[in-house]
């Protein structure tokens, strides 16, 4: 369990040292990456605050919507204004992720700055880079996380309707609309507090999950009609989707967003992997029901990390070799799948 008012003094002794702070996602942003970012910069500009929000690459369609995004710096988009932006603060707070490759290009800008660095995060395993870590691997997201330490920090709820918008979008992408993940009872409590301060749950409901085009709907279905493998033996299912296939579909970022979880509502099924080809390299989602750790998976063969029962990795090859490689992984590991809790 976090010590939440030694980390939330930690964290107000470094605001309060701090003039110019920076924002910054993890690579690839979800929604939890995206909504901590907002939340959080609504509540430091609310104090008065200089703060800069910064994304290593593009943000997901889905979630283009969210007020604030049009000021996230997208860092792939210009490089040299990244660097600058990192170089002006004095503070960084990084959100959802523990592991500094998952700032990507941005990495190498970041490390070397003089700024004082704090991760707010969910997942298990950091890999030390920071000054300060604020982690509850408990906790279904990183928003929720910070909810509750702005909720200390402001003495109160922080009453402001974008921010509650923020931390539900958060909440709601990663649990998939409350269907998996650690969420608990402080979850709903926070939920009926967000709902209090007048957020659309049905709004953003559809601006996050009925929000795709027509092709991303034909992609999901020639995915598990054409696409998915069924091992029924290894109690596993996998997907693959090369970039001539995405392509066909007139693919646009996030449209896969989601595919992985499809082949575990399989009954006997317990792992799933999706994989989709990338310029030079493949990336890879896992996702487990019982007690088979992803997470350990994708460390161990994949240089990725994650959840118990959802995680990620790359690898830089062709999808055919990673492919078979998986097959040869899964092969060693196939005797931990089972559906014990
Ligand atoms: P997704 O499959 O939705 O992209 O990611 C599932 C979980 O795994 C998320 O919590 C995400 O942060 C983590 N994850 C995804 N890709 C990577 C990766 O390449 N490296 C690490 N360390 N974690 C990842
Ligand atoms: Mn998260």
């Amino acid at each position: 369990m976090l010590d939440l008012a030694k980390y939330t003094k930690e964290l107000s002794n470094h605001l309060l040292a701090s003039s110019n702070i920076l924002l910054i996602c993890h690579i690839n942003p979800d929604g939890d990456a995206i909504g901590s970012q907002l939340a959080l910069y609504q509540y430091l500009i609310s104090l008065g605050k200089n703060v800069e929000m910064l994304s290593p690459n593009y943000l997901q369609e889905f979630l283009k919507w969210m007020d604030g995004v049009d000021k996230i710096n997208i860092f792939i988009r210009d490089r040299k204004a990244g660097r600058e932006i990192v170089k002006k603060a004095d503070l960084i707070i990084m959100l959802d992720f523990n592991q500094s490759n998952r700032l990507g290009e941005a990495e190498d800008a970041v490390l070397s700055s003089a700024a004082k660095k704090i991760v707010i995060d969910h997942h298990l395993n950091y890999k030390p880079f920071a000054d300060l870590l604020i982690s509850d691997t408990s906790k279904c997201s990183t928003s929720e996380l910070l909810h509750i330490i702005i909720t200390e920090l402001n003495k109160g709820f922080f009453s402001n309707k974008h921010y509650a918008e923020s931390i539900y979008v958060g909440i709601v992408t990663d649990t998939g609309n409350f269907e998996h993940g650690s969420f608990t009872s402080q979850t709903f409590r926070i939920i009926a507090e967000l709902l209090e301060e007048g957020i659309e749950k049905n709004r953003i409901f559809n601006l996050i999950f009925n929000n795709f085009t027509s092709d991303r709907m034909r992609l999901k279905g020639y995915a598990l009609n054409e696409k998915m493998v069924v091992l029924p033996d290894k109690k596993t299912a996998y997907i693959s989707l090369s970039k001539q296939e995405l392509e066909k579909f007139n693919y646009r970022k996030g449209d896969s967003e989601g595919f992985v979880n499809m082949p575990l509502s399989i009954n006997g099924i317990n792992f799933s992997a999706f994989f989709v080809e990338k310029d030079g390299f493949v990336k890879l989602s896992f996702r487990s029901k019982g007690s088979f750790a992803v997470n350990e998976f994708s460390e161990k063969y994949f240089s990725g990390g994650g959840h118990r029962n959802a995680a990620g990795g790359e690898h830089f090859d062709t999808l055919d070799n990673t492919l078979s490689y998986f097959l040869e992984a899964l092969e060693k590991e196939a005797g931990k799948i089972n559906d014990l809790m």
